[in-house]
């Protein structure tokens, strides 16, 4: 199957409202143009290095959305604010709070998904739902970045059961968030849904898939 099939195959089970985010981590700036031709417009990336990279050969295409979908270390805080527009991945409260202090030098406000972990997995980075409610009043400090929502990823090995019912967690604690009183986060954006899960992602509320795989591999 070439890329653009793979698109379309997505594309005709993806709603207006959801916004398909080509996941080229392992994908070459060809193929990269290939996605581009029919019409995808953002990126998500996992590594800083592979990202610069890749923007140098693709200044000819000036419309790009890059989204961070991996872990950042603070000290590529700076560079991530340069190279991305959304980054997924924020997974502390340290890392949320050295991100407001860059940005607010650099004078913008990237837009921002928390990392929320639904489910125990000592193999991920985010915050329990338990410490995101501890954190709430200090993510509520951060008010130079654009917090606009969650990004959850299930643990492996879930039957499609799980899988389902954790995304719908993962929609509910949007809505329990952003009922707080005491915190003015207004979260409207769900980032999840990869190449295997992304159909139950989008029933339960995604706005946001990362599918990567399903479209570059053996493409
Ligand atoms: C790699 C990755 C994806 C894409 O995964 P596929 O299985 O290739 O679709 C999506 N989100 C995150 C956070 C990833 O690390």
């Amino acid at each position: 199957m070439s890329i653009a099939a793979n698109i379309e195959t997505i594309r005709q089970n993806l709603p207006a409202s959801v916004k398909l985010v080509a996941v080229s981590k392992q994908a070459s700036v060809a193929q990269m143009r290939e996605a581009y031709a029919v019409g995808i417009r953002d990126f998500g990336e996992s590594r800083i290095q592979d990202t610069q990279t890749k923007q140098q050969e693709l200044t000819d295409l000036p419309d790009l959305c890059w989204h961070l979908i991996g872990h950042l270390q603070g000290n590529k805080v700076r560079k991530a604010l340069e190279l991305f527009d959304w980054i997924h991945s924020v997974d502390s409260l340290r890392l949320l709070q050295q991100i407001d202090r860059v940005a607010t030098e650099l004078d913008i406000s990237p837009n921002i998904c928390l990392q929320v972990k639904i489910l125990p997995d000592p193999d991920k980075y985010g915050w329990t739902i338990p410490e995101l409610f501890t954190d709430l009043p200090a993510i509520n400090q951060c008010q130079q970045l654009n917090i606009v929502g969650l990004m959850a990823i299930p643990p492996l090995g879930l039957t499609s059961i799980q899988t389902t019912q954790l995304f719908e967690q993962a929609r509910d604690l949007c809505h329990q968030i952003n009922q707080q009183p005491a915190s003015s986060l207004q979260l409207s954006e769900l980032s999840m849904g990869m190449s295997g899960d992304y159909l139950p992602a989008i029933a339960a509320g995604a706005t946001m898939i990362r599918p990567g795989s399903i479209i570059f591999r053996d493409a």
